[in-house]
């Protein structure tokens, strides 16, 4: 990026008010920043008192290595116990703390209790399996409880889980395994996915032929399937689960023990191990929950559809929600099965007031039409929650309009599998919101927005967004490789987290977020953002989706080339596409024009949602296609390939 700070182009003037009661009611409030600024680690060091220790910490933060970070290092803790136990023993074993809804229809609810048996059984069916303290497990499974369960169950024994997309291919799975050199692996035998059961285990099987030290495979059987099954090794988890104790005393583990490992999406190049410890991650994962979501949770139903494969599932399904003992719901499969209301029949089945799902799926319920979701009744959902890209501004309007019903508040929350937790947000009950910006780093969080100079940018500028002081739930390293987490995310700006990601801070000194770095363009010597130029295509009523990217260009440097989905009311004609350009020109400015729009059916995204740029530009610039292995669809990419003319 070149010393001009990104150009701030779009213009948003819209603003929305918390509710008044959800305002006077909320559990968090303006004197939190405050009380935070004067005393970070006291901040921290009272917000970790919502975990029960079994040993309390004394000190909060240790930062004479950094960026090695150690928070609450002398405490002990159980990060299981305090998600489930302790639940239990406050009287609340009766509360549902799943919901669970099969794709095909099928479902239970599961209680504190309940889960509490389960997570025990599972624990010693793990203990059975030889896997002790210390060890890796990978887990590649649908989205059903097990998934949670057998997360926990590593917790509570100390071993660290690596979760694995039950969509990456079996190479995918097995360099993971390689990687955390896992002894043990934890599958099914497949799961529902598009009304119909789609094998898991057969990934798991051909992995193995690649990688050695895994001695047993835990199979939970899903859709009952024919399964290929290996004699000695392979293990039945109903089987072994059914024959254990329910009763496990959990040990108390080290604030900093290992909980997980966790590779990223892939957006940018190859995924790197994510290393997560105990009790910072928990205080943090448990803070936020509470705070953004404004968490009731004696009254609240919750439900975030994120994969519990992506860092979302593991902060906000599993250990978030736990350690706060609320209810959720979990959902197996795809937005579109049976039929295109399938969230909204969940919402209102199960009266969900808490909803928190990514941009890319509001699109799809905008394309998809407005008239869906208005055969439910939503009336019980209080929070929107938005994560994984910056949510373009006319998405934002559509999801407050037609699923919030103009009332609830949206959290649009900005973070990483490398914070673990989130940092960016806006509160619900505090925070005027503006559609697309993700506002205020939360209390205890320090963030801000830097040149190339490592200068704070003033209001009304862009630049590099930095996190300028550790926090608990912060990544510990890559797993690993030491020299990679700080050559990765430390290095760029001296003693700050380089998170990748370009922001600008308004007039009033809220932050929006710009996408990548990597993919913000640079065009006759001005810095414009991909994210903004979406946002503008979005805007215009023909557009349901695009993407952007910067292609070499002879004359301007880079030129702009956008890929768009239309939506089902529009074709594509030469009109259209000079329309779509003015459209542009008119929203940002001339400087912002796409050179070139390319009108397709698909986008290539990571099973987490995201548009992979990258593939994009290797297609703008005519290159081969780079690494695709996260690619929720492999084929997109020679489908999109085919739709198109090769350009220079
Ligand atoms: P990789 O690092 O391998 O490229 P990834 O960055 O896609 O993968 P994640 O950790 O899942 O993997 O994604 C974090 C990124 O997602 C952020 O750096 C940011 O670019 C984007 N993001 C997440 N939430 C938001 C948000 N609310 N607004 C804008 N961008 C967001
Ligand atoms: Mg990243």
């Amino acid at each position: 990026m070149s010393n001009e700070s990104l150009a701030n182009l779009l213009k948003e003037e819209r603003r929305f008010a918390p509710p008044a009661e959800l305002a006077a009611g909320a559990n968090v409030t303006a004197a939190a920043y405050a009380q935070a600024s004067e005393d970070r680690l006291g901040f921290w060091a009272e917000q970790a008192r919502r975990l029960s220790w079994a040993v309390e910490p004394t000190e909060t933060l240790d930062w004479s290595n950094p960026p090695f970070a150690k928070w609450f290092a002398d405490g002990r803790l159980n990060v299981a116990y305090n998600c489930v136990d302790r639940h239990v023993e406050a009287g609340l074993g009766d509360r549902v703390a799943i919901h669970f809804e099969g794709e095909p229809g099928d479902g239970r609810s599961i209680t504190y209790a309940q889960l509490k048996d389960e997570v025990s059984r599972a624990a010693n069916a793990l203990l059975e399996l030889g896997v002790t303290k210390g060890d890796r497990v990978a887990i590649y499974l649908p989205m059903i409880p097990e998934a949670v369960v057998a997360m926990l169950a590593c917790a509570r024994i100390g071993a660290t889980h690596s979760v694995v997309f039950g969509g990456f291919s079996a190479d995918a799975v097995a360099s993971r395994i390689q990687d955390a050199r896992a002894r043990l692996v934890i599958t099914a035998d497949g799961g529902y996915r598009r009304g119909k059961p789609s094998a898991l285990k057969p990934a798991i099987d051909e992995a193995l032929t690649k990688v050695d030290g895994v001695e047993h495979v835990l199979v939970v059987r899903r859709t009952g399937q024919d399964t290929p099954f290996t004699e000695g090794r392979d293990v039945w988890w109903h089987e072994i689960t059914e024959r254990q104790s329910a009763e496990h005393t959990p040990q108390p583990h080290e604030a900093e023990h290992p909980l997980f490992i966790l590779y990223t999406s892939g957006t940018t190049g190859k995924p790197k191990g994510i290393l997560h410890t105990s009790g910072g991650y928990l205080t943090q994962a448990a803070y936020t929950h509470h705070a953004v979501f404004d968490l009731k949770p004696a009254t609240d139903v919750y439900w975030c559809t994120a994969d519990i494969g992506w860092v979302t599932g593991h902060s906000y399904i599993v250990y978030g929600p736990l350690a706060n003992g609320a209810t959720q719901v979990i959902y197996e499969g795809t937005p579109d099965t049976p039929h295109q209301g399938r969230f909204w029949e969940i919402v209102q089945k199960y009266g969900v007031t808490i909803l928190y799902t990514a941009p890319t799926a509001i699109r799809t319920f905008m394309k998809w039409g407005d008239d869906i979701p208005a055969k439910f009744d939503l009336s019980s959902l209080r929070v929107l929650g938005s994560v994984g890209e910056p949510i373009n501004p006319e998405a934002w309007v559509w999801y407050r309009e037609h699923i919030g019903a103009g009332r609830a508040p949206i959290v649009d929350t900005w973070w990483q599998t490398e914070t673990g937790a989130i940092m960016i947000s806006p509160l619900p009950g505090v925070t005027e919101t503006k559609p697309g910006s993700a506002q205020r780093a939360l209390p205890g969080i320090a963030a801000t927005v830097v040149d190339d100079e490592a200068r704070e940018v003033p209001n009304g500028s862009g630049g590099y967004l930095v996190l300028t002081e550790p926090w608990p739930s912060m990544l510990r390293t890559i797993w690993g490789d030491d020299q990679r987490y700080i050559d990765t995310y430390w290095s760029r700006f001296q003693g700050r987290y380089f998170a990748g990601d370009g922001a600008k801070k308004d007039e009033d000194g809220d932050i929006w977020l710009l996408g990548r770095v990597d993919d913000v363009m640079l065009v006759s010597g001005h810095n414009i953002s991909t994210t903004e130029v979406e946002s503008a295509l979005v805007g215009h009523p023909a557009v349901a989706e695009s993407a952007v990217v910067g292609a070499t260009d002879a004359t301007t440097g880079q030129a702009i080339v956008a890929f768009v989905i239309l939506r089902g009311t529009a074709t594509e004609t030469p009109e259209l596409v000079e329309e779509l350009r003015a459209h542009v020109g008119r929203t940002l400015g001339p400087i912002a024009k796409p050179k070139q729009i390319k009108v397709v059916g698909e986008l290539p995204k990571t099973r987490s949602g995201k548009i992979m740029r990258r593939l994009l530009r290797d297609i703008a610039e005519g290159r081969e296609i780079g690494d695709t292995t996260t690619l929720a669809d492999s084929t997109v990419m020679s489908l999109i390939q085919s739709q198109l003319p090769p350009t220079g």
